[in-house]
């Protein structure tokens, strides 16, 4: 029977060896679905391919639907009447020292899955398996005996019982495992480690950076088709751009242009997110690379439908996001002598920052304390770009639409801000459509709504500022106006565009992690920790602000 047919679905063996290594790496690979090939399984399948000639892999299909498992074992050879599976290990044996060597129990494991596979297959009895390590140029025998037969069983009702839950199995004991695990950078062991024991100075597994770049494209009547692993860029008057597959992260569209289908299936199975914008810089929606099964939004249904959970989040999220503002103003303030302008409205979001932990609001509360700060930061903003002879006028934020080149800037600032969040969002497995602080009020996801607030100053409102002291704004040429509205022109997206894609690589120390990563990188790993405030493990998420 097609594994696909049956009602319980069989088990790989493949999938028994990494429950014997950490249950959750089973749980993440085989229930959550999330699989990364990094160097050592692609020197496992090198190893594999490359072994010498004198070494046969027969490479042997093998099912059980009474044993509920299948698998290839390496090879099986028939020795004095005997048959004997064999695996091929590209490391080192346990223990290995001149003469005591062992196998590791995964691969002990797995090989007496194979063992009980061939007994079913042959109808006899496999009294023996063997392992052959490379590194050791050592082969192991296993001995099989009704305890590793035992052993089997258990090990497969184990991981029947784990596929039917939600809950994700604890963090392995053994950290020397972690440092060994594909899916580190995923699990992001010692991130609990730190809540759980108090554990400084972390290994790190989570990458610092991408080495791909953000792809955008901002001409009319540009077509992207695919050649074989390129994008071709092009128009009527023909190839503007041919572009690696492997070189970019994501591709956003703004405005009329086209990607054909093949150029979008090649995206897919790339794992290259594809995202459309208006000419006028607004999102409106993408085509992203999701990981991880149903059991990933279970649990983010289950955790965002607890009040007092959701108010948690709500409180930390205003809360990294006012002191951040006020953060911002104190250090762009500082030592001026304009300072005393600003006092009336950093006191404004101290207290407001004062009540968001002292008065444990609700979500109409928390709404009020916001609005209160952001109308203060506002103003301070304001007074600091409208400095005298300064040719970008900002009184405040107003959008919807913007009505002036500063708020044209911030408006586009966010949308690309807004396209990042769904992206990491939807990356990690989440549904941006169920947020804890935004209510579904407009087609915005409100989970993406909730992680920019984190990123609003850090990348957006230091761009805004940053650029425009910089005198870096052409008036005439880089926005376009149509009554009171006011939009960027292709000029001064191009500039908005650099400068944004320019500051999501700059580096930081992360305040809570203590590890540094771009900008880039934070926001997936915010929605990873987010992720741990419903999964057993909460403190990490929001505690992020600007320096
Ligand atoms: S990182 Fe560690 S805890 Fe997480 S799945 Fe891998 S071995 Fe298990």
């Amino acid at each position: 029977m097609d594994p696909a047919e049956s009602i319980e679905p069989l088990i790989r063996v493949m999938a028994l060896h990494a429950l014997e290594y950490c249950e959750r790496l089973y749980y993440l690979e085989e229930v959550e679905e999330i699989r990364i090939a990094d160097k050592a399984v692609y020197d496992g399948r090198r190893f594999h391919q490359q072994l010498p000639e004198y070494v046969e892999i027969t490479s042997y299909p093998l099912q059980s639907d009474t044993l509920g498992i299948f698998g290839k074992v390496d090879c099986v050879r028939s020795e004095g009447g005997e048959w004997i599976p064999f695996e091929y290990k590209k490391g080192h044996s346990k223990n290995y020292e001149k003469d005591k060597i062992d196998a590791w129990p995964p691969d002990k494991l797995q090989v007496a899955a194979y063992a009980l596979l061939l007994e079913e297959h042959f109808d006899r009895t496999i009294s023996e398996g063997r392992i052959y390590y490379a590194a050791d140029h050592r082969t192991v025998r296993i001995l099989i005996n009704d305890e590793m037969r035992e052993w089997v069983k258990r090990s497969i009702e184990r991981a029947r019982y784990l596929r039917k839950t939600i809950k994700r199995p604890p963090i392995s004991k053994n950290e020397r495992l972690c440092a060994r695990c594909s899916l580190a950078p995923v699990c992001l062991p010692e991130e609990e480690r730190l809540i759980q024991e108090g554990k400084e100075d972390l290994p790190r597994y989570f990458p610092p950076d991408r080495d791909q770049v953000d792809l955008h494209i901002l001409q009319h009547g540009t077509t992207i088709r695919r050649s074989s692993g390129t994008f071709i860029l092009e128009n009527r008057e023909g190839i503007i751009e041919e572009v690696s597959s492997e070189s970019i992260g994501s591709i956003t569209i703004h405005g009329h242009s086209q990607i054909t289908t093949q150029a979008i299936h090649l995206a897919s199975m790339k794992g290259i997110h594809i995202h459309w914008m208006t000419s006028g810089g607004k999102y409106v929606g993408s085509l992203v690379q999701s990981v991880g099964g149903t059991q990933r939004r279970l649990r983010q249904y289950e955790g965002l439908t607890n009040e007092s959970l959701t108010i948690r989040l709500s409180q930390s999220l205003v809360y990294s996001k006012v002191e951040s503002q006020l953060r911002y103003i104190l250090r762009l303030t500082r030592g001026t002598k304009e300072r005393d302008h600003h006092e009336e409205n950093l006191q404004i979001m101290r207290e407001s920052l004062r009540r968001i932990r002292s008065d444990s609001p609700k979500r109409d509360g928390l709404l009020g304390y916001e609005g209160m700060a952001a109308k203060a930061y506002f103003n301070s903003l304001s007074l600091i770009i409208s400095e005298e002879g300064n040719p970008m006028f900002f009184n405040g934020r107003n959008r919807r639409p913007p009505r002036d080149p500063a708020n044209a800037i911030l408006s586009f600032l966010y949308s690309l801000l807004y396209r990042d969040a769904v992206q990491a969002i939807v990356t990690v497995g989440l549904d941006p459509t169920i947020g804890f602080y935004h209510q579904p009020r407009s087609q915005a996801y409100p989970l993406a709504l909730d992680l920019m607030e984190l990123f609003r100053v850090m990348l957006c409102d230091t761009i805004l500022v940053g650029t425009i002291h910089r005198r870096q704004w052409d008036v005439e040429k880089d926005f376009e106006t149509a009554g009171k509205q006011v939009w960027l022109s292709e000029e001064g997206k191009k500039k908005a565009i650099r400068a944004y894609e320019k500051r999501k690589q700059d580096t930081w120390k992360h305040p809570v992690v203590g590890y540094s990563l771009t900008y880039d990188r934070t926001m997936e790993l915010e929605v990873r920790l987010l992720e741990k405030e419903w999964s057993g493990v909460p403190g990490l998420f929001a505690m992020n602000r600007i320096r």
